[in-house]
């Protein structure tokens, strides 16, 4: 009865282990038939709750990339400026419009696609990546301010040494990359600034490049 009265609403499903590898979700109706009797109805509602974690899904991620969407890595840097130090880099493709002007917008989306999942490979599987926009990327690395602007050249030449391959096509890309270090209790919008000058300062002295700045 306590289990039923705890899942009986549909914002709180039970999670019930039907098979070895089968899960379903389950809300409970409870009707008293006598004294200390109780009928207690189970609603699967399984399809409900997929439903829903689709579309908590796609309102967080970006369906390109599969990375984070620029509200979800937000709220996640703000997250961790509560709880820990961290590096912040943001990413930017250079002149990434060529690209679509000369080999068209679908291999332009091809190319951030894979691009992500480069990154995306090379991240430890606590760091965090989202798409703040275009072809800008934030990643939140945890790591010490030594080792920040060491990890964002590796990330940097990774993406220099890549070929991109579309059937005949055969191209190559660079980004820049601006990165600040987090201590907690900062503000993260203030941090992004700076982080973002930092990407400027990098597209303007040459475009491939890391440059850190606090
Ligand atoms: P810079 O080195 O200064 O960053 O040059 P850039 O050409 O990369 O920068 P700019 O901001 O002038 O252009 C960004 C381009 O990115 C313009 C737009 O066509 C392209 N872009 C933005 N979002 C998408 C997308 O989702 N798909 C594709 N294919 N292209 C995109
Ligand atoms: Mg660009
Ligand atoms: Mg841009």
């Amino acid at each position: 009865l306590k289990v039923a009265k705890k899942h009986s609403s549909i914002d709180k499903p039970a999670k019930l282990q039907i098979d070895e590898d089968e899960h379903k979700y389950y809300v409970f109706d409870i009707s008293r038939v006598e004294l200390s009797k109780y009928i207690i109805c189970m609603n699967d509602v399984s399809k409900y709750n997929e439903r829903i974690v689709e579309l908590e899904n796609k309102a967080s991620i970006d369906e390109l990339t599969s990375c984070y969407n620029k509200n979800t890595i937000s709220d996640y840097c703000k997250y961790w400026l509560e709880i820990k130090d961290f590096g912040l880099i943001v990413l930017d493709v250079d002149k990434f419009k060529n690209i679509n002007d000369t080999y068209g917008h679908f291999i332009g989306d091809c190319i951030l696609s894979d691009l992500s999942d480069l990154v995306k490979s090379h991240l430890h599987s606590d760091d965090l990546i989202g798409r703040f926009g275009g072809e800008e990327f934030i990643i939140a690395i945890n790591t010490s301010v030594e080792n920040l602007e060491s990890i964002a050249n590796r990330i940097r030449v990774l993406i220099e040494l890549k070929e991109f391959i579309y059937d005949d096509i055969k191209l190559s890309i660079t980004a820049s990359l601006g990165c600040t270090y987090c201590s907690s209790g900062q503000d993260f919008d203030e941090l992004f600034k700076v982080a973002d000058e930092a990407l400027y300062e990098a597209k303007n002295t040459g475009r491939n490049r890391v440059v850190f700045k606090r």
